[in-house]
């Protein structure tokens, strides 16, 4: 069945506020049916009356009063619809944006999961399914349920025999349209979960254009989507079959429900117990009903793709962050330390193969941890523990004593610059502040100032406003205004993912600056993968395979001829690590 509940329960929480508009929409929906009910009334008594001989001047009133009805009632069905489509807009933005706070707030092994576009339709595509499915239910269910109900009762009023057959006929074919429609959601269901993935291959393929390209993977991606299209097909075209037969079933009824109506007319109209104008009010009557019901059927269509979406987004809803929440201890302002205790850690894609080991860290408030190893060594993820965007397996993370999770101000007070910087669309502006407006353009450029990357900013065509796409700067160009954006923040820990591209010696040499800036008075983590940017260490540690290779201060182990570091130093990154 249409799950009235979940979809009001739903809504319920989404329409506060929007109390008048939903009463004023209700007495439209009323009085339009009032008013369509009332108009063949008016027709049924002229007729009879011309036909009794009745004067001009009882006559013309009744008509003059039925245009005035017909006109009224286009007004206040203009009103309804557009009252309810208005509500359903707010209400549906509210969910929208809930979804998406909700969405932000899943832990990263949900976003692998779900891509991008899949998201994508679900918080949109789904919402607008039940947007469209409110001004659609509200006016068109309800009121045209409520109209059926009227014309059967007046039905009733005319002659019993009509009105019991008319009322049979309905509730037959609203029996069959609801057994039909039962079946039909789930086929709708597998149209949309379809289309979430084709819309989600699209995202991942769009965001990958330049890999794709460049491996020369077109015919795999093609070939993948074309297998996800060859599916859609078919459930399209059932989904669309269930549709065409609820309508054949309802044109079908109509037709007996015709005949039968004129059938009984012309032997009542013989027996003497109708007037010509009841049988008009009743033939009338019957085509009117056939609008709502048709109307019905098709807002069953909606029904069934609303059906499908909030089965969906209650399913979202019902996501948890596997991330518990954040604990209560508040981090003092000022540099912090940070300890790790035998940190395991693996992907929840392969529980098997753990990428941390065993790690054991000491790092005092205020010094700079340098931390070197191969590619694909874990250090990323050991930044990424350090910061719970992942919850260690087992051991513990401690800042300043208190584990990870019991930190309320985690987010404040920890910052990281990661390998590849992220950028919104926007501009430079919004991209340091998030949106925030209450860090004015003055402290901005200060801060930018003190990091010494004025001049650098100056090349900017239009300072602040510069618009960025989504890729207009380098990694090393992103990784600065990052940096611009910890600096705001002020935290007590920076945590920095050295691009691992090669940059500009220009742009190293300004980051190398404004990192020198950003870690004053600060705790820092930077996994270095540029000799170079170890000077700048006060501890090191070497990592391989996920264990801790070597770890101390770097003064210590750079004189240590049997160290590793030693030998790093004497060779070269590459050489060792590679
Ligand atoms: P690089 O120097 O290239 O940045 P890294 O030391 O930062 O390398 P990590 O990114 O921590 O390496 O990756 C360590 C291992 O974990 C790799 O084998 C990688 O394949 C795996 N890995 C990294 N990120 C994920 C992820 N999100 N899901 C599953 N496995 C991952
Ligand atoms: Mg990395």
């Amino acid at each position: 069945m249409i799950p009235v509940r979940a979809y009001l329960s739903l809504l319920a929480s989404h329409v506060q506020g929007l109390r008048w508009r939903v009463t004023a929409m209700a007495t439209a929906v009323l009085a339009g049916i009032a008013l369509q009910l009332l108009a063949p009334q008016l027709v049924k008594r002229v007729i009879d009356g011309a036909l009794a001989g009745q004067p001009a001047g009882v006559l013309v009133p009744l008509a003059t009063w039925f245009v005035v009805l017909a006109f009224l009632n286009q007004g206040v069905s203009v009103l309804a619809t557009w009252l309810a489509t208005d509500i359903g807009w707010r209400a549906t933005n509210r969910l929208r944006a809930d979804l998406t706070a909700h969405v932000l707030h899943l832990d990263m092994g949900f976003h692998k999961r779900h891509t991008p576009g899949e998201l994508i339709e679900r918080v949109d595509g789904d919402v607008t399914a039940l947007g469209n499915f409110f001004s659609a239910m509200v006016v068109n269910v309800v009121g045209n349920g409520l109209l059926v109900a009227g014309i059967v009762v007046l039905l009733f009023r005319e002659s019993w025999v009509v009105g019991g057959f008319v009322l049979a006929m309905t509730l037959l074919l609203l029996g069959l349209l609801g057994r039909l429609h039962d079946v039909a959601v789930s086929w709708w269901r597998a149209v949309r979960a379809s289309s979430a993935t084709a819309q989600g291959q699209v995202g991942e393929f769009t965001d990958g254009t330049e890999d794709i390209r460049g491996n020369g993977a077109e015919a795999f991606v093609q070939a993948q989507f074309t297998t996800v299209l060859r599916q859609w097909l078919p459930r399209h075209r059932r989904g669309w079959l269930g549709w065409g037969i609820m309508w054949g079933a309802q044109e079908a009824q109509a037709i007996v429900v015709t005949i039968g109506v004129y059938w009984l007319g012309a032997r009542f109209l013989d027996a003497g117990t109708m007037t010509i104008g009841g049988i008009y009010l009743v033939i009338h009557y019957v085509e009117m009903i056939g609008r709502p019901i048709r109307q019905m059927r098709d807002q069953l269509q909606d029904l069934q793709k609303a059906g499908a979406a909030i089965g969906r987004i209650t399913d979202l809803q019902a996501v948890r962050s596997a991330l518990p929440e954040a604990g209560t201890t508040r981090l003092p302002s000022g540099p912090l330390s940070v300890t790790l205790d035998g940190v395991r850690f693996a992907y929840a894609d392969e529980p098997s193969r753990p990428v941390l080991r065993g790690i054991d860290l000491d790092l005092a408030p205020g010094r700079v941890l340098g931390i070197v190893g191969r590619t694909g060594s874990g250090k990323s993820t050991l930044a990424r523990l350090v910061t719970r965007i992942h919850e260690a397996d087992a051991g513990e993370v401690r800042i300043n004593g208190h584990e990870v999770s019991d930190i309320a101000n985690l987010r404040d007070r920890i910052a990281v610059v990661t390998q590849d910087v992220q950028l919104v669309r926007g501009s430079v502006r919004d991209n340091l502040t998030f949106h925030d407006r209450t860090v004015g353009d003055d402290r901005l450029l200060d801060v930018i100032a003190t990091l010494g990357l004025h001049e650098w900013f100056a090349t900017l065509p239009q300072g602040l406003d510069t618009h960025l796409g989504a890729s207009g700067l380098s990694a090393g160009q992103a990784q600065l205004l990052a940096f611009t954006r910890v600096f705001l923040r002020d935290p007590g820990l920076v945590v920095l993912d050295e691009a691992s591209s090669r940059l500009d010696p220009a742009t190293e040499q300004l980051l190398e600056r404004a990192v020198d800036r950003l870690l004053a008075g600060r705790t820092g983590i930077i996994i270095a993968h540029r000799l170079h940017t170890l000077q700048r260490a006060d501890d090191i540690l070497l990592v391989a395979d996920g264990d801790v290779v070597e770890s101390g201060p770097r003064d210590r182990l750079a004189t240590d001829p049997g160290s590793a570091f030693a030998r790093l130093l004497a060779t070269g990154m590459e050489e060792v690590l590679a």
